[in-house]
């Protein structure tokens, strides 16, 4: 597939103003030039003139780029650095091939059934190799392993993976004309681990009665692959879950998913993706009209807000709010959260609720994790500044992202997606 963006142009379009330096994640770590986003964009057009070779120096380079968006946000001509990396990432993989690890989970990733069963297994056998803390959702080895090291917090495997546990259609206790029904798209990490995302999705959309059709063919949305560079897993996911949704998109008002980084792929990416395929572009885009972040949906669809003020009721624990880079910046979600949990609870606004927390995709989070790391850490610093008990924010990576942070810097507070912080108050 040729590359969505002529790098060249975009090269040439840089115009070295350098305002992306002070917001760049890598760059607040590595203070690199060659590791900013005038750095890639500079090392991008070079590659595609053919004046710069993919050797293992350069790979280490474009791996390093977190894909935060923050350049974009703030370039004058909002040059796209993180898509030109992504697409360069397929030529990586095409030169360098993938690990084991990460070719095993992307096949994992297409064959949703293989991971049920892993799932479940890894739910019986998980504590032989894993402490586990149910209040903060997160568990530690045991032991290092070849990629995980032992002073780690990771998600662990829930009992029943979420789209086991419930049935296909919640039908609204009420029906009339203006019943609305609604698909949850669930994500992989709140399919299989932080499973309480969705059963607060469903607490919610039953109290607001709505109904609820729970797509049981639903695949993963791409985002791991696409970020790896994994384009035929990518196309594999995409055309799948496209062909799926159309057997039943015309009968739902909405797709909702409580996962930033899903939402964006799905309504952005995905478009991003096929560009040179249209008619699966076109297909694409008619889906992505109703894919909607869970907060905004919400928020700006139902009379939730209503509802929660007028239970009259302020939790004791002070919560502090994260902003996804894929909900903020991709999506501009940030206000619609932040309106409903205002409702019951005391919200204190970090230093720089902007700031990427770091997870950075499955590179990162392995062969780059050192990067991950310090970037994690300034992020769990200025969430303890705040005082509050919780740190809430509607993205699954972030939050095994955040959640390590926080417990390499020792701290007690706790994670939660606001959907659940939401449910609670209802
Ligand atoms: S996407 Fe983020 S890490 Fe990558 S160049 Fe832009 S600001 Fe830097
Ligand atoms: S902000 Fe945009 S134009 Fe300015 S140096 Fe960065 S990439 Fe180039």
């Amino acid at each position: 597939m040729d590359n969505i963006f002529d790098f060249t142009k975009i090269s040439d379009a840089c115009v070295k103003c350098g305002k992306c330096k002070p917001v760049c994640t890598i760059f607040s770590i590595n203070q690199d030039e060659a590791t900013s986003p005038r750095g890639f964009i500079d090392l991008l057009g070079a590659y595609k003139e053919g004046k710069l070779e993919l050797d293992k120096n350069t790979k280490n380079i474009f791996e390093s780029c977190f894909l935060c968006t923050n350049c974009v946000e703030v370039c004058p001509n909002s040059l796209p650095t993180d898509m030109i990396i992504e697409q360069v990432r397929n030529d990586i993989r095409k030169k360098f091939g993938l690990a084991w690890y990460k070719k095993s989970f992307f096949f994992l990733l297409k064959h949703r059934k293989t991971m049920d069963i892993l799932a479940k297994f890894g739910w019986v056998f998980q504590t032989c190799a894993l402490s586990l803390d149910h209040k903060k959702q997160s568990a530690l080895p045991r032991f290092s392993l070849p990629i995980i090291k032992k002073n780690r917090a990771l998600p662990f495997s829930a009992k029943q993976s979420f789209l086991k546990k419930y049935p296909e259609n919640i039908k609204a206790k009420i029906q009339n004309k203006d019943t609305k029904k609604v698909a949850i798209f669930i994500g992989c990490m709140s399919n299989y681990a932080y499973t309480s995302t969705g059963d607060a999705l469903v607490k919610i959309l039953k109290t607001l009665d709505i109904d609820i059709f729970i797509p049981k063919k639903q695949a993963c949305c791409g985002a791991p692959a696409y970020f790896t560079g994994d384009f035929k897993i990518v196309d594999y996911l995409i055309k799948k879950n496209i062909e799926y949704f159309e057997t039943w998109i015309d009968d739902v008002d909405a797709i909702i998913t409580a996962e930033a980084t899903c939402s964006a792929m799905i309504n952005t990416d995905w478009e991003h993706y096929l560009h040179d395929q249209k008619s699966w572009g076109l297909r694409a885009k008619k889906i992505a009209s109703k894919v909607f972040l869970a907060s905004k949906f919400l928020q700006e669809q139902t009379n939730l807000e209503e509802i929660l003020k007028s239970k009259n009721k302020i939790f004791d624990e002070k919560i502090t709010y994260h902003d996804p880079c894929h909900a903020k910046k991709m999506q501009g979600v940030w206000a619609e959260p932040r309106k409903l949990l205002s409702a019951n609870y005391k919200l204190v606004e970090m230093s720089d609720s902007n700031r990427c927390c770091g997870f950075g995709g499955i590179t990162m989070q392995s062969n780059n994790y050192h990067l991950a790391k310090k970037a994690g850490i300034p992020k769990a610093k200025m969430i303890q500044e705040t005082k509050t008990q919780i740190v809430s924010a509607e993205c699954s990576a972030c939050r095994m992202q955040i959640t390590n942070a926080l417990h390499l810097e020792g701290s007690d507070i706790i994670f939660k997606n606001p959907i659940e912080l939401i449910a609670k108050a209802l």
